[in-house]
């Protein structure tokens, strides 16, 4: 159950995080948390209303006004922050198991997430003390200025993230916003709260001080709409789909609030005929399948070259069939359930218009077993981009394949979707690699793997997946403003 180890140790059950104190909700509502490898609820947590965003957001401006997190020295938050990476690194074991227990994944995936999540504090601990601006003499020379830029934190953050990744998503956002010295609001996905709930004790644990974190459950369309829209709110750094992103952009509107929208994606994986097929086909399969497809740049478009494209195709088909998929604690589990009931009927709705529409399915195509929510890894041929299995995100382990003949062709059906978030490019020759990814209309493109980068590198999207970067120097600019401080002076 959740109320054991490290979440019942530090978590008050059923209750929220607002100005360092656990809290039941204003109404005093809770949430199931089911586990989606069983279906059974394993615990609840509190369900936020807008009385508690009303109340979260009060709290977090007084602590923005106190500077209760800024006038600490630099070296101060950073000592803070790593002291956060050095607590998740000493819980990784529990918070793996806490987060697989929600989320369905098996528990080395999730410790994977952890420890890159611990590299992201991190990263952007080193960061606290080098938030600076420019300086610059100014004006002709009779009348001189002197003038430089502050780079201060935006304010008041709330991050809203998705259910698939929640150590990862919140670690791109709590990081820079920390070290920015900003005051946040946390609001986890519905689907996946608990590790959230968690991060929370720990942060107040390494000694950031009260107020400056608060993490408050709830429903997106209560919750999420209340903060996205509230006056208060000066910065949404939001992870999701792409229609809730639009609606955030109406909800901001009111205040002009500051936008980071990281939204969703159909990423192509492009085989040229040259690729080393042998190396390529398990790391394709893992490109799409991993955390069964539940990944904002999961490879879901393969585009083939015609000489190779059944050969590959089978060859991705077989690696899929090839995972295993169980119950996380399963010893050799590579995929587990998809989140919920929800995504279940989504990608089996999705896969049976594929079929309506033409499609041949290849390999899976079906759901596993009859409690928790499996579904095989799936290949389907007979695909064109006009289909809605190819064009639209499923977020689930099924994957299109389209051939091609000419590089010009592949690139252009690559880039002929709303979305722009990532994708990859296969072959042996780098001239060939590098001119693809000039031409790719996406956040990232890897060459030979598919979702690689680093803390170091930003992530986001061109297009309909979303506005702004998270990690690397653009992630923390996204939660700072910059003022021009300009003096005369006297000759
Ligand atoms: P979602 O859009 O349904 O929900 C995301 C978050 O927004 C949740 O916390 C939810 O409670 C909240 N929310 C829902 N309605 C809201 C509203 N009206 N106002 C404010 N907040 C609201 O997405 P999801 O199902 O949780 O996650 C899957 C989606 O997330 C996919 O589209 C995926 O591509 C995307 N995603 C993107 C990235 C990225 O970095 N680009 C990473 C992970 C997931």
């Amino acid at each position: 159950m959740a109320q054991d180890g490290v979440f019942g140790a530090l978590v008050k059950p059923e209750s929220m995080l607002i100005d360092g104190e656990w809290v039941a909700a204003v109404e005093g509502g809770t949430l199931p948390v089911i586990d989606p490898g069983t279906e059974q609820q394993i615990g609840a947590v509190a369900l936020g209303t807008a009385a508690d965003v009303d109340r979260a957001v009060e709290v977090a401006r007084r602590a923005c006004d106190e500077e209760r997190w800024m006038r600490l020295s630099a070296q101060h938050r950073s000592a803070v922050m790593w002291k956060l990476s050095d607590l998740i690194a000493e819980n990784a074991d529990e918070l793996a198991r806490l987060e697989s227990m929600d989320v369905g994944m098996p528990e080395p995936t999730a410790k994977a997430m952890i420890t890159e999540a611990v590299n992201m504090y991190r990263y952007f601990a080193g960061w606290a003390d080098k938030v600076y601006g420019v300086s610059a003499e100014i004006g002709p020379a009779e009348m001189r200025f002197q003038g430089f830029t502050r780079k201060e934190p935006v304010g008041v953050a709330a991050l809203i993230t998705s259910w698939n990744a929640p150590m990862i998503g919140n670690a791109m956002k709590l990081a820079p916003a920390l070290a920015a010295g900003c005051v946040t609001i946390l609001k986890p996905s519905e689907e996946a709260p608990l590790s959230t709930l968690a991060l929370g004790a720990l942060a107040l644990q390494a000694g950031v001080p009260a107020g400056v974190v608060n993490v408050l459950p709830g429903l997106g369309s209560v919750v999420g709409a209340a903060l996205t829209a509230h006056d208060g709110v000066d910065k949404v750094s939001f992870t999701g789909s792409t229609a809730v992103g639009k609606q955030i952009v109406q909800a901001a509107a009111g205040n002009l609030k500051k936008l980071s929208l990281e939204l969703g994606g159909k990423s192509p994986m492009i085989v040229l005929p040259d690729a080393d097929i042998d190396a390529a086909v398990p790391a394709l399969a893992v490109g799409m399948f991993w955390n069964s497809g539940q990944i904002c740049t999961a490879g879901t478009r393969l585009l083939v070259h015609s000489d190779i494209a059944d050969q590959v195709a089978q060859g991705v088909a077989e690696a899929g069939k090839a995972m295993k998929i169980g119950y996380r604690t399963e010893p050799g589990v590579e995929l587990g359930p998809l989140v919920s009931q929800r995504q279940l009927d989504r990608v089996e709705g999705y896969v049976a218009k594929g079929r309506e529409a033409g499609a041949t399915v290849l390999s899976g195509g079906r759901r596993v077993g009859d409690k928790g929510y499996y579904y095989e890894p799936t290949v389907l041929t007979d695909v064109d981009p006009s289909m809605a299995v190819v064009e639209e995100e499923i977020f689930g382990p099924v994957l299109g394949v389209l051939s091609y003949d000419e590089i010009d062709e592949a690139v252009a059906v690559a880039n002929g979707t709303s979305y722009g978030l990532a994708s990859s490019v296969w072959t042996r020759d780098i001239n060939n690699a590098l001119t693809v990814a000039r031409k790719l209309k996406a956040g990232r493109v890897n060459i030979n793997i598919h979702r690689a980068g680093g803390v170091q590198l930003p992530i986001g999207g061109y297009k309909q997946s979303g506005w702004g970067r998270e990690c690397g120097p653009e992630g923390i600019a996204e939660f700072l403003e910059t003022k021009s401080v300009v003096t005369r002076m006297w000759a």
